[in-house]
């Protein structure tokens, strides 16, 4: 045993491999569907089986996707990069290699940073580099739990189109690689560079990790995990891992280099094969494909395309629409939800209110109906109108819950958007909810109230001053919510000090 505490004195060093599903209709290098959850080898062809004589032809969208995705993370695009094969046997990939890119990548040098709520970072900004981005056509699929005792293979991912990202090992802990990870999906689906659906593997992440002591520079023996499909996944399974060389450490043992299954129901990470080598993969050039040539003008026009990344986009709504930080994260986190936000302060005038509105009753009820806010069927400028309902007096914010409640029963069955949908306006006009401030009326239901609690009134008059509370009810109750409470409570007051 060393004098080191086992625990202590070691810290984690992590880096990531990213692979990203582009978001085309075909497939890298022919013109075979990438639709999801189709009928097992149906999506194929004589390309992407690699059936002899048949040549790849390349996908310009997906070109333009990863440049997009390259140029959002930070990193120099170059003109030119080279497609290899990577050899390699498996049963789900016929053609005995993947096209890929290796020694000329797409894209290299990129950094993304993200803000944390970890105090260690005296900025709370979380910078990672990306070493390189490139592009590569997935392998099919292996299927072991359908048929028992068989393995089966579903051809029809072979030849989808991904970018592969590759960070240096500059996570320190695995709270700090799911915090990264968020962000950068975040910024993927403003993008729409993917759906980075991580259940359909769209979004697969392989985390590396090793440990050495603190204070060291050389880094130790790491370890590749896989099979994680969740971030909370990847956070989970590199705690497991971490702990486990900890403990072959502490033992006086060392870290295996090798590949690990993370075991989601079992929670545990076992052992998938001994490593290859990147030269056991025979990398080479293809010979049937040019290197791939971006111009220039491509690279400019794909960045002067870009849109607000969320990052910048939080910092704006804090700043034009005066919202707190906190407001600014909720809304942004999606971007169909931040247009939706933006376009109800815009039309409202009221950027806090509409803020609230969102944050509370409006994102509940799309979480319970699993709806994106695109497809959420109260539109923008009906909660704009709502919202204006309540700040010009004429509806209390109770009513307008119930109003809100309204329009979403309303617009059930009808298309998103439709005229059919009733606006706020006219649930209030048509079930009569508007406030009412009219004394005549007020004073009858506040009259109503006291007469049918004379013994409240004795009690009240007697010095039980919080009783008010309780008249005020009665008449709300009288008014169905609707009556004015200042007002209401203004009559209240005078008729209860009368003798
Ligand atoms: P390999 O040659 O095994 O493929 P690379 O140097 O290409 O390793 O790195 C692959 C990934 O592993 C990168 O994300 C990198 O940041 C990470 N990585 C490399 N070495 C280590 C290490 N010792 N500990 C943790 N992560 C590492
Ligand atoms: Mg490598």
């Amino acid at each position: 045993m060393t004098d080191r505490a086992p625990d202590a004195g070691y810290e984690a060093v992590i880096g990531l491999e990213i692979h990203v599903q582009l978001r085309t209709e075909e497939k890298l290098f022919c013109p075979d569907g990438t639709g999801f959850g189709e009928v097992p080898n149906t999506n194929v062809c004589p390309v992407c089986l690699g059936l002899p004589g048949a040549l790849p032809v390349l996908n310009r969208e997906a070109v333009e996707l990863a440049v997009r995705a390259s140029l959002a993370f930070g990193c120099t695009v170059h003109q030119r990069s080279v497609w290899a094969r990577k050899n390699y046997f498996y049963p789900d990939l016929p053609k005995g290699y993947q096209i890929s890119q290796f020694e000329e990548p797409l894209a290299t040098d990129g950094v993304f940073r993200v803000e944390t709520d970890d105090t260690s970072d005296p900025v709370g900004r979380l910078a990672i580099r990306i070493r390189r981005i490139h592009m590569e056509e997935d392998a099919g699929k292996s299927i072991h739990d359908r048929f028992e005792g068989a393995t089966a293979v579903d051809l029809n991912r072979t030849g989808t189109p991904l970018i592969e990202m590759v960070t240096e090992p500059d996570f320190r802990s695995p709270a700090q690689v799911r915090a990264w990870l968020t962000g950068v999906k975040q910024v993927l689906e403003y993008l729409e560079v993917s759906d980075c659906n991580m259940e359909e593997g769209s979004l697969r992440v392989d985390a590396n990790v090793s440990i050495r002591p603190v204070g060291s520079e050389p880094l130790g023996t790491k370890t590749e995990l896989k099979n994680m499909n969740s971030f909370s996944g990847v956070e989970r399974a590199l705690d497991v891992e971490i702990a486990r060389q900890r403990d072959v450490v502490a033992m006086g043992g060392q870290v295996a280099h090798q590949t690990l299954l993370w075991d989601e129901r079992r929670g545990d990470v076992r052992p998938m094969r001994s490593k290859e080598e990147s030269h056991d993969y025979r990398y080479f050039p293809d010979p049937d494909l040019p290197p791939l040539q971006v111009s220039e003008n491509l690279i400019e026009a794909v960045k002067a395309q870009l849109p607000e990344l969320p990052a910048a986009r939080r910092t704006r709504f804090r700043e034009d629409y005066g919202l707190p930080a906190y407001d600014a994260g909720v809304l942004t986190a999606r971007r169909p939800l931040a247009d939706y936000y933006e376009e109800t302060a815009r039309t409202s005038g009221a950027p806090k209110e509409a803020s609230n509105w969102i944050m509370g009753p409006v994102l509940a009820a799309m979480n319970a109906r699993d709806l994106e806010a695109d497809d959420f069927p109260v539109r923008p400028v009906h909660l704009a109108e709502l919202i204006d309902l309540v700040e010009e007096g004429t509806i209390n914010r109770n009513v307008a819950k119930d109003v809100l409640g309204r329009m979403l029963e309303s617009a059930a069955g009808v298309e998103v958007g439709s005229a059919a949908a009733k606006t706020p306006a006219e649930i209030v006009r048509e079930e009569g909810l508007a406030t009412v401030s009219d004394t005549g009326r007020l004073e009858a239901w506040v009259e109503d109230a006291l007469a049918a609690h004379p013994e409240e009134v004795a009690r009240f008059r007697d010095g039980e001053t919080r009783l008010q509370g309780f008249f005020m009810g009665e008449v709300m109750k009288r008014s169905r919510g609707k009556a004015d409470p200042t007002e209401v409570a203004r009559i209240l007051t005078e008729r209860l000090e009368e003798t």
